[in-house]
């Protein structure tokens, strides 16, 4: 079937060595690939799976040079890395690949009684050729959560990974190549220009992850093709602790959460809400749990920033009084783990989404007063609310407005396969992972067949007076 689209578009498009991004032949692979989906070949649910599970042994085999190259580009621990970029890839495929045949079964409705005979059904289908385009911050990851959902879904695939990320894009690549061919996933790297060179083009389905100034980009291109898009954005994921919450658990899982891959996590919570008379408590053990997760060895369980461009953003977001544990090092692009004990609304670091290991804690006096400001902020990716009380866990999630919400914890919603995963408002539109993921990259088919017997409820002229026994039946 391969054979039958020609062999010179496919080398003009990939070459071994990564090209100069605007080298790419991309509308010679979207033909090609338009052309793999058009012969069916990604019909086949057995294809798929089989496909995804190559995937998934090039994932196994690859797993050290992916966390070597992730140590490169982002000083990630070994343990961080392989808990949330190749553990959670390699779980998503499983899950995937025992869960298809189910998804994708077509789903038997029923038909109103004056169609009969009839049956009809719902059938997920592939969209065609997908665009997806990642970030940095979890290169593997976002990368590949959605790559398998697309080719669950039966699409064929054009991956962009994110150039801030350029070792774990270069082993993406490889892994990519040896589990797929082109026609059906391909992968091309490079950075703004490329992406916006892929903006020309016209994909079946769109889906971009990253920032919501270049979101806007890929929205405006997905609309002037009218495919559908997904875009997974960021924001200040808030933090409310109540003052029934217990302070050494709700302090140890903000920090835990927070301090992960330093702080660069799109979920991660970005400012904490505490109220005023135990701000003082709150503080001292985050202080605390700090210096425990840090205080030794901080360059083995702390990551880089991204690049030196985010280190002086972040840095210049600190105030004279934070709390910092350890020595910031810039040649290293290592930021130390920073409180930020006694901020306010108006502080700098409030203004935008941070990004980095800074926490910043606002004492509050009046909740009601706090819910209000939550409520009008752009609505998060995430919100995370402690409290023994449900009245006040749901008061709150049901006035602020978040892709998801974590009750006592944080992150947990994010990482649960079950779960769908995405944003609102300002944090993004459409749903993704497991089961949501298959979703997003298919659509409903409504499928009805007749027989070619006598139609007992016709509606054809001439009418005459059917009209009044029509309304008599259905009174
Ligand atoms: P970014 O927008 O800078 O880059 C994302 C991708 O867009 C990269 O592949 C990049 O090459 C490409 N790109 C950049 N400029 C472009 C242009 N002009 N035209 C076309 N393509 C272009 O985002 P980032 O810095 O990689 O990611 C950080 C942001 O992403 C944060 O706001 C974070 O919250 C958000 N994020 C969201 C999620 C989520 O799942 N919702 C996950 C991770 C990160």
């Amino acid at each position: 079937m391969v054979g039958s689209i020609p062999h010179n578009l496919l080398n003009s498009c990939m070459s071994d060595s990564p090209p100069d991004p605007v080298d790419y032949d991309l509308k010679a692979l979207l033909e090609a690939q338009r052309a793999y989906f058009r012969l069916g070949s990604t019909r086949s649910i057995d294809f798929r799976r089989e496909r995804l599970k190559g995937l998934e042994a090039e994932l196994v085999k690859r797993s050290d040079d992916l966390l070597a190259a992730l140590a490169s580009d982002l000083g990630k621990p070994a343990l961080e890395a392989y808990v949330s970029e190749v553990f959670f890839s390699i779980a998503e495929i499983r899950l995937v690949v025992k869960k298809l045949s189910r998804w994708a079964k077509p789903k038997r409705v029923g038909n109103p009684f004056y169609y009969w005979p009839a049956r009809s059904e719902v059938r997920r289908e592939p969209y065609g050729t997908a665009l997806i385009v990642a970030p940095w911050n979890y290169p593997v990851q976002l990368s590949l959560s959605p790559l398998v959902a697309a080719v669950a879904a039966g699409n064929t695939v054009v991956l962009k990974p994110s150039e801030l990320a350029p070792a774990s894009s270069t082993i993406l690549a490889e892994i990519i190549k040896a589990a797929f061919n082109p026609q059906h996933v391909a992968v091309v790297e490079g950075g703004s220009e490329l992406g916006k060179e892929l903006l020309k083009h016209s994909f079946d389905y769109w889906f971009y992850t990253g920032s919501e100034r270049v979101g806007r980009l890929y929205g405006e291109a997905a609309a002037r093709y009218l495919a559908p898009i997904t875009l997974e954005l960021g924001g200040k994921c808030p933090v409310v602790v109540a003052d029934d919450a217990p302070i050494e658990t709700t302090v140890e899982r903000i920090i835990t959460t927070k301090f992960f891959n330093a702080g660069q996590t799109c979920i991660a919570p970005d400012f904490v809400l505490v109220p005023s008379h135990r701000h003082e408590a709150f503080v001292a053990a985050a202080k605390a749990a700090l210096e425990n997760a840090y205080a030794d060895n901080p360059r083995e369980n702390l990551a880089r920033i991204v690049n030196h461009d985010h280190y002086e953003r972040i840095r210049s977001l600190i105030p004279l009084e934070a709390i910092r544990v350890g020595e910031d090092d810039p040649e290293d692009r290592f930021l130390a783990p920073t409180l930020i004990p006694y901020s306010t609304w108006e502080c700098p670091v409030m203004q935008e989404e941070i990004f980095g290991p800074v926490l910043p804690i606002i004492p509050y006096h009046d909740i009601d007063g706090e819910i209000g400001r939550l409520s009008r902020m752009p609505s998060p990716l995430a919100l995370y609310l402690f409290s023994r009380r449900d009245d006040f866990l749901e008061a709150i999630a049901a006035a602020v407005p978040s892709g998801s919400v974590c009750f006592n914890d944080a992150i947990k919603q994010a990482t649960n396969l079950e779960l769908p995963f995405g944003g609102v408002g300002a944090s993004g539109m459409g749903r993704y992972r497991g089961k949501a993921g298959f979703e997003a990259f298919s659509y409903q088919r409504a499928v009805t067949k007749r027989w070619f017997c006598k139609d007992p409820f016709l509606v054809k002229p001439p009418y005459g007076n059917r009209l009044g026994s029509l309304r008599k039946l259905m009174k």
